[in-house]
Formats: C-alpha cells, structure tokens, sequence
C-alpha cells in the first residue's frame, strides 16, 4: 500500500497509511507554542461506505535548524496511529481521550455544555460565537 513517511534529519519517524483505507488526506501541521511541535494526521476515506474518521501519526517536537523530509513509499508495514478521533477528542491532563469541541477544543469536562454531533461537536462559546455570526448577517435575532 502507499504509505507516508517522515523523517526527520535523515531518521525515519513514522510511516503513515492504513491498510483499511482506499485513500488519505495528510496533514503535517507544525504549531509552536513555546517549543515547536511537528503533528502530522490524516483524513481517512474508508474502502466501503461509512463515516470518515482521523489519525494522528506523529506528535514531536522539532528544534531549530532540524530538517523535516516526506517521502510518499510503498510498503506492507505501517505504524498504529495514535489517536482516530483527533477532530472530536482531545487529551487531557491525564493524557486520556476525552470529548472535545471540534471547533475550540474545549474539553467535554472543561464545557458547560458540549452539544455532541456524529461527526463533530460544538461547545456553549462556539454556539454562541455562530449564532452572534448569524445575526450580524441577518440570519437570526
Ligand atoms: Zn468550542
């Protein structure tokens, strides 16, 4: 199967694919907060119909001057991902899945409401923010 790998200076760090999957949309996001951290996830689409889901492969933080490389391979051997619901789940403090707002991230436990949807969820600021969005367009009251 076709598979991604990332290395990062010259070593291999993952190898993302799913055996499962007729295809994929990778995403390599590298966010920094302090320290830079290098995530990569995928957008999986299922062989029969189904819903879509989320991998995460790779969560690592990179320091200056560190070289990152993607190299598209085909391989029989991939890595497990990490998380499959990274659009719907967020870690923690305990490091724990947990239900999150798919806009904000807010965890279920951190929300004072948390609206679940079957593909996504929305927490009482982000309705709030959407619906304020709604009425400056006209949309509601
Ligand atoms: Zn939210």
């Amino acid at each position: 199967m076709k598979a991604l790998e990332v290395q990062i200076n010259g070593e291999r760090r993952c190898v993302a694919g799913d055996p499962k999957a007729f295809g994929f949309h990778f995403v390599l996001h590298a966010g920094i907060h302090g320290a830079a951290v290098l995530h990569l996830w995928g957008h999986l689409t299922p062989k029969k119909q189904g819903t879509a889901d989320h991998a995460t492969w790779l969560e690592q933080r990179v320091a200056q001057g560190e070289t990152i490389s993607l190299r598209m391979i085909e391989t029989d051997e991939v890595d497990r991902p990490t998380d499959t619901h990274a659009s719907t789940h967020a870690r923690n403090t305990e490091g724990k899945l947990e239900l999150s707002c798919s806009f904000c991230g807010t965890l279920k436990s951190e929300a004072k409401q948390l609206v679940a949807g079957a593909n996504g969820n929305i927490c009482e600021k982000c309705t709030a923010l959407a619906h304020q969005i709604m009425v400056e367009k006209g949309l509601a009251k």
